[in-house]
């Protein structure tokens, strides 16, 4: 199928064709004609899938034949709401492609960051509004945001949005539109409480499933390393040093893990930069930036700070911890293997990890490839220990604490 086929108008098609698309992806394929029909969807489809365009292309085609309004009588006809900022800007990004050709004017916004701004590009009038839950009902309540014109609405990332707790937020948002419109529900997996929310807000919806859940892209070459916790860091700089090359992508649970990995990689010369959800919107932009344009290759994130980002050409994702919910294993390695490339994920499962391991095998149906061959094996007596050099030792392990640390710390005695 080509995008002709698709039933769009030649600006759009002109705009897709320069963003260097051939054809469109399947997630498109199924989606935009039931768009365009003015039905309510549910697609569960992942980031990777092209499930922006999915929504963009045919929100855009619907609006064009209204573009034409004087910019301040320009009503939001069209509001995207997506559980993170980054996720947000990069819709937006997206929207601005598709419409180049267009009169239709796009605007994203979000918290963490400075809200008079954003109520200045309220008030010049704009067509499509994509926001996160909470700035949306902040401006809503001082009267920047008119919703009483919205003819679609589309919930994006919605599993994501349930789990960082915004069920009361998109019920509230979806009530302040009118009763008429069209609800586009878009999400990584289907669980029972996303099915619960759509029975709520969607009309007779149409399903479109992409991928299942469960399965990984056949492009993606995993590896599993057993080894223990405390040697997970020096794991991590064998593999950097002698094996993992390219755009690196790196996963831990929680925010001080980040950070602790950080520093460690910077000591030992990496360029990394990190994203969490306790650094303010401008440094996690900035980090973002700074991967994406290949200042630094390596970026670690928690789960909810990497879910929905668009990143071209990642060879690699490291599982550095486990994630305890098998589909977010899933998604991670997805980030890799993009468009037909091919990547690696490599994981990495402490003793107390071994169960996730277990139910991440049952969902993806598949028995992970076991590398034994590493100085840092779980078990000892499978493996004996391979004493590093001290050409290959990490500066991590000359000392653990800094010498500013060292001198800081008072004696008891
Ligand atoms: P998404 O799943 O929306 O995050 O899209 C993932 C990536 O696929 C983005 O970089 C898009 O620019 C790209 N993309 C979307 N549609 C197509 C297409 N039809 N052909 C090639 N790339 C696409």
């Amino acid at each position: 199928m080509s995008f002709k086929d698709l039933q769009l108008n030649k600006p759009i098609l002109r705009a897709v064709a320069e963003a260097g698309y051939d054809n469109p992806t399947l997630v498109q394929e199924k989606t935009i004609p039931f768009v365009l029909n003015k039905k309510d969807v549910i697609v569960s489809a992942q980031t990777g899938t092209g499930k922006t365009a999915a929504f963009a292309l045919p929100i855009l085609q619907l609006l064009f034949d209204n573009q034409d309004a004087p910019k301040k009588g320009k009503k939001i006809k069209a509001l995207i709401i997506s559980p993170t900022r980054e996720l947000a800007v990069q819709i937006e990004e997206n929207f601005k492609t598709y419409s180049t050709y267009t009169n239709l004017r796009t605007s994203v916004i979000y918290g963490g960051t400075s809200i008079e701004p954003q109520k200045d590009i309220l008030k010049k009038g704009i067509d499509i509004l994509i926001a996160t839950p909470g700035r949306l009902l902040d401006l809503h309540k001082q009267d920047f945001v008119n919703l009483d014109y919205v003819e679609t609405l589309v919930l994006d990332e919605a599993d994501l949005m349930l789990d960082m707790g915004f069920i009361d937020d998109v019920k509230k948002i979806e009530r302040l539109c009118t009763k008429e419109k069209q609800v586009l529900l878009f999400s990584a997996t289907i669980p029972y409480k996303v099915e619960q929310l759509a029975n709520t807000i969607l009309t007779n919806p149409e399903r479109i499933e992409v991928a299942p859940n469960s399965s990984t892209s056949k492009n993606v070459n995993q590896v599993l390393y057993y080894v223990p916790k405390r040697n997970k860091i020096e794991l991590c700089l064998h593999l950097l040093r002698n094996t993992i090359k390219g755009s690196i992508l790196i996963f831990r649970r929680t925010k001080f893990g980040v950070d602790k990995l950080e520093q460690t990689l910077l000591k030992n010369g990496y360029k990394v930069e990190s994203i969490h959800g306790d650094k303010s919107q401008n440094l996690r932009q900035e980090a973002l930036n700074k991967f994406k344009n290949g200042y630094v290759n390596i970026l670690i994130a928690t789960d909810v700070a990497a879910r929905g980002i668009d990143i071209d050409e990642l060879d690699a994702v490291i599982n550095f911890d486990l994630p305890n919910v098998p589909e977010t294993y899933v998604h991670r390695i997805g980030r890799t293997a993009r468009a037909g490339k091919t990547g690696i994920s490599y994981s990495f499962c402490s003793a107390d990890e071994k169960s996730y391991i277990k139910t991440i095998q049952q969902l993806i149906q598949l028995q992970i490839d076991v590398i034994e061959d590493h100085p840092y094996p779980l078990d000892p007596k499978a493996k004996p220990i391979v004493h590093k050099s001290k050409k290959t030792g990490s500066k991590h392990k000359k000392g653990r604490k800094s010498e500013a640390s060292k001198k800081k710390k008072k004696r008891w005695y």
